[in-house]
């Protein structure tokens, strides 16, 4: 059955806990619906050509009411459109799910409910609660701190070991009058969870005797739930989220986005927040004879040299364009510089011969001469404007080299702006750089200048030597250096 309308959980904000279907109807859908709890990175699964709306509060904007919201989704549905109703956390916790729902009936518009993880049970997870536990809680309920009637919290609370309370920050006074009244220890734990399971996630403790104190103290500020309940305490042993060793520390990330996914995921692993900063993007070049003709004879070389991932992939489309696969090798002896590129390789059914100590490549080509390569007649593959080392190298020692250039890098000044301004701001702890032409692009896009100006606000990381030297010559001495030139070498220094 095709539903038109899926109310779909989002989940609480980590964009990784959305659920498969809910992330399947999200790219598949004509229409997205979505709110201000909905992370903004989840929006991006979204077909590009799809049709999003934004109904959630916006500084500054009439948010939508629940009426025009409802028609919204039942005009697109009417008029055969698949429609995505994105909503935070579990749409049928406190989500308004249900009348969406019945106003979808009341119309005959077919839908379906895709549950989502609610954050009245996963940020406080993520602050390291348990909302039940064995010896210590044996019931939890989840309650509003503003009901439809008025804006205050319900007249009577439930009977549970923990209480959750969602929407109830400006409330946090009568909720605790109330608990305290119904003769609540002045001890009882309480947690103040703010965007739980996302980067941005802040946790203040106290008790109820302390707690406005402590959420005054922090200025902290909805969107936010409250825990009350002896569970809270197990935080002491159970932060984890919070607790990783990067948590705190943003790190400008300036890879290309084709390029930058396992360094992002890296320091993301490690709690850091990243901002993604390319300046550069990978592009195919056009197909061209010589490169046909090369693909074609891939046999007649003695040995094929892959320089980077980007390489490997660009050179396998060509190799699938031509209908080829990794039996057009024939007996090629194949190098990959840096373990990504072995994957890389890999995955294609392809292992590499000979994999150089280091990345270099004024070493790259002399262990390539000490196997032999100074010889024969070899591929480089590589990137339009690459170093020419390598092939200088192995021509001087009697190769025959011919070159494969498989992509181009052009500007991405996508990010550009975003990334002056958390670095004026001061938000921003490292800057890691991962080539020479990293740190290049990285100056020249944000200018010269403007990085020398603000130079003292953030620390610089580099992935070697060599864009270390780059970065001493654009005046940016390296803070630290990665043991080895990979990205977990890279995350790892910083840690
Ligand atoms: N359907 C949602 C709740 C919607 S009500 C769910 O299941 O999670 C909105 C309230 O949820 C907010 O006022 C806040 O109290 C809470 N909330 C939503 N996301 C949150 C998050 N990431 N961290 C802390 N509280 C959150």
């Amino acid at each position: 059955m095709n539903f038109l309308v899926s109310l779909v959980g989002a989940g609480p904000g980590d964009a990784g806990l959305i659920t498969k279907r809910g992330l399947e109807r999200l790219q598949s859908c004509d229409v997205g619906v979505y709110d201000a709890l909905v992370g903004e990175e989840l929006i991006t699964f979204a077909r590009p050509d799809a049709e999003l709306i934004y109904v959630g509060k916006r500084a500054g904007h009439h948010s939508m009411t629940q009426d025009e919201i409802n028609q919204v989704i039942v005009q697109h549905a009417k008029n055969g459109k698949s429609v995505c109703r994105l909503k935070g956390g579990d749409p049928f916790v406190f989500g308004r799910g249900g009348e969406e729902a019945l106003f979808c009936r009341e119309h005959e518009i077919p839908f379906e409910i895709v549950p989502g993880v609610t954050s009245s049970i996963a940020a406080p997870a993520y602050a390291g609660i348990p909302v039940t536990h064995r010896d210590i809680a044996s019931s939890f309920a989840v309650v509003t701190g503003h009901t439809a009637s008025d804006d205050a919290p319900p007249e009577r609370f439930p009977v549970a070991d923990t209480l959750v309370f969602l929407m109830g920050v400006r409330a946090l006074p009568q909720i605790v009058a109330r608990l305290k009244e119904r003769g609540e220890s002045g001890d009882k734990p309480v947690a103040l969870v703010r965007w739980g399971t996302t980067q941005n996630q802040q946790t203040v403790v106290g008790t109820l005797a302390t707690i406005e104190n402590e959420v005054e103290k922090a200025g902290l500020k909805s969107p936010a739930l409250i825990v009350v309940g002896d569970a809270v305490n197990l935080r002491d042993q159970l932060q984890w989220f919070d607790a990783r060793p990067l948590w705190g520390q943003t790190v400008v990330v300036t890879r290309s986005r084709e390029q930058a996914s396992s360094l992002v995921e890296n320091l993301g692993n490690l709690g850091a927040r990243v901002i993604q900063c390319p300046t550069i993007r990978v592009e195919p070049l056009p197909s061209s004879p010589e490169l046909d003709a090369q693909i074609a004879l891939l046999w007649k070389f003695e040995w094929i040299v892959f320089t980077s991932v980007n390489g490997v992939e660009m050179f396998w489309r060509k190799l699938e364009e031509l209908r080829g696969d990794a039996r057009a090798f024939g007996p090629a002896t194949i190098a990959a510089i840096g373990p990504a590129t072995v994957a890389a390789l890999k995955v294609r059914g392809i292992r590499a011969d000979f994999v150089p100590e280091s990345s270099i490549s004024e070493n790259v080509a002399q262990g390539l001469i000490e196997r032999g390569a100074g010889k024969g007649k070899v591929l480089i593959v590589r990137a339009l404007e690459s170093r020419e080392v390598i092939e200088t190298k192995l021509r001087e020692a009697g190769a025959e080299v011919e070159v494969a250039a498989v992509y181009r890098t052009v500007p991405d000044l996508t990010n550009v702006e975003s990334t002056r301004a958390a670095l004026e701001s001061g938000e921003v702890n490292w800057v890691s750089f991962t080539s020479s032409s990293t740190v290049r692009n990285f100056v020249e896009a944000l200018g010269e200048d403007f990085v020398r100006a603000h130079r003292d606000k953030f620390k610089v990381a580099v992935i070697g030597p060599i864009t270390a030297k780059s970065a001493r010559e654009f005046g940016l001495e390296p803070d630290v250096e990665a043991g080895e030139a990979s990205v977990e070498a890279l995350a790892s220094v910083l840690v």
